[in-house]
């Protein structure tokens, strides 16, 4: 085990903030993971298991306990009776490589979730979704140790299967446990028919035109170009040689709200300003249990905190309402600030309270104002 000091955490993530960690081990291996835990629990130190840092904010002053970076990589195949391929992925391989990877062998199935920044074990703790599909779609188990388990390897490794995970919208039995579980290694069941139906609709874009425009059925190559054109138009692509923002993409979860609430928000926003109102549709999506489902960059558009605004070292993007971005040397608290304004702006107009999905990690909050 490679342990080290005070290491600078703010290069490790896509925000580009926050301090050093106190303890920092890079893992490579499940048996390195263990082993970490061991050394915090002999010196009672709190763990936070980082991937590829693009969901969190971390404090100025960093963190104050063992930071595990899970590096463990390898992907293996198993083929199945059925034209399905079981893929296993070690949880520190690029999310986007793995992306790649399955384009390449013609394994369809992620291609719509091309460009997400982070890991393949971020991924599955976030439950990551984009234009049309996530992760729980291809997902089949994890290998993962519990924090809070034995110590030995052997004993400390568990496979839980899909249906435990509690997937939900962006979210899944890991994500809600605060910590508890460390992801090692995922396994997913991708197609080797590579049939390829993107059906992703908002008011910008429309997946089913990609067809009509192309005069064919896309390939995976061409779904995952069109959906990194879409994420770079919309400011939300974190790679080399394309326009990027140092953020951690859509900062606020969809709200979801009453029939009732919709209602009176539509009337609140046709008060304010109806050609606005007209214009950003649809800005509400009905769910099957007659709630719901808002878009915060719709009700954002409504406050100060437009697409451009600037305060200090953080600001909105200028191309996507949702995302606060690091346009200086933005300290945490900068972010937090502005974070938390955002949402007191939409309360007080909407009484919607929109929650982060950003993590904080480390004394973020306790810091500000
Ligand atoms: C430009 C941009 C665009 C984005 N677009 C999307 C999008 O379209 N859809 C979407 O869903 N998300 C999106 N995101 C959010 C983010 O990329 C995902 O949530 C990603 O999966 C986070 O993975 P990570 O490895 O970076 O995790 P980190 O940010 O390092 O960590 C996030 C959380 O996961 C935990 N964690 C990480 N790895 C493990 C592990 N192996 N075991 C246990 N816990 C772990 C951490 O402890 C932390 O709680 C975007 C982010 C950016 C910056």
């Amino acid at each position: 085990m490679n342990l080290k000091e005070h290491v600078p955490l703010a290069p490790l993530t896509t925000f580009g903030v926050g301090g050093p960690a106190r303890f920092f081990v890079e893992a490579e291996s499940a048996e390195e993971v263990v082993e970490a835990l061991a050394f915090a629990r002999e010196r009672a130190l709190p763990v936070f298991a980082l991937g590829g840092g693009s969901n969190i904010v971390i404090a100025d002053s960093g963190f104050d306990g063992l930071v595990i970076a899970l590096r463990i990589q390898g992907v293996t195949t198993e083929n199945k009776d059925n034209g399905k391929t079981f893929v296993t992925v070690g949880a520190g391989v690029a999310w986007d490589d793995f992306v790649v990877w399955s384009i390449e062998k013609k394994l369809s199935g992620l291609e719509c979730m091309s460009g997400v920044p982070g890991t393949v074990g971020g991924a599955v703790v976030a439950n990551v979704g984009a234009y049309g599909a996530q992760v729980s779609d291809t997902f089949v188990s994890a290998e993962i140790i519990d924090t809070k388990g034995a110590s030995d390897k052997v004993q400390a490794i568990q496979v839980i299967k899909k249906e435990e995970c509690g997937f939900s919208y962006h979210d899944s039995l890991f994500g809600r446990s605060g910590g508890r579980y460390i992801v090692v290694s995922a396994t997913f069941s991708l197609s080797a028919d590579p049939a390829v139906t993107p059906s992703y609709k908002d008011n910008r874009f429309d997946m089913a035109e990609l067809s009509l425009q192309l005069g064919h059925k896309p390939t995976q190559q061409e779904v995952r170009d069109s959906v990194l054109k879409m994420r770079e138009e919309k400011g939300s692509l974190i790679m080399k040689g394309r326009k990027s923002f140092r953020c951690a993409g859509s900062f606020f979860h969809m709200p979801f709200v009453s029939n009732e609430k919709y209602d009176e928000a539509a009337g609140i926003a046709r008060t304010l300003d109806a050609e606005r109102e007209k214009a950003l549709r649809p800005w509400a999506w009905e769910q099957p249990d007659g709630s719901y489902k808002l878009a915060p960059g719709f009700l954002l558009e409504y406050t100060e905190f437009q697409k451009g605004f600037v305060r200090g070292g953080a600001g909105v993007s200028p191309l996507h309402a949702l995302s606060i971005i690091n346009v200086g040397n933005a300290r945490a608290s900068e972010i937090a600030e502005l974070a938390l304004d955002m949402q007191n702006a939409v309360e007080k107009i909407f009484g919607i309270k929109l929650e982060p999905e950003v993590e904080y990690v480390g004394d973020v909050e306790n810091r500000i104002l």
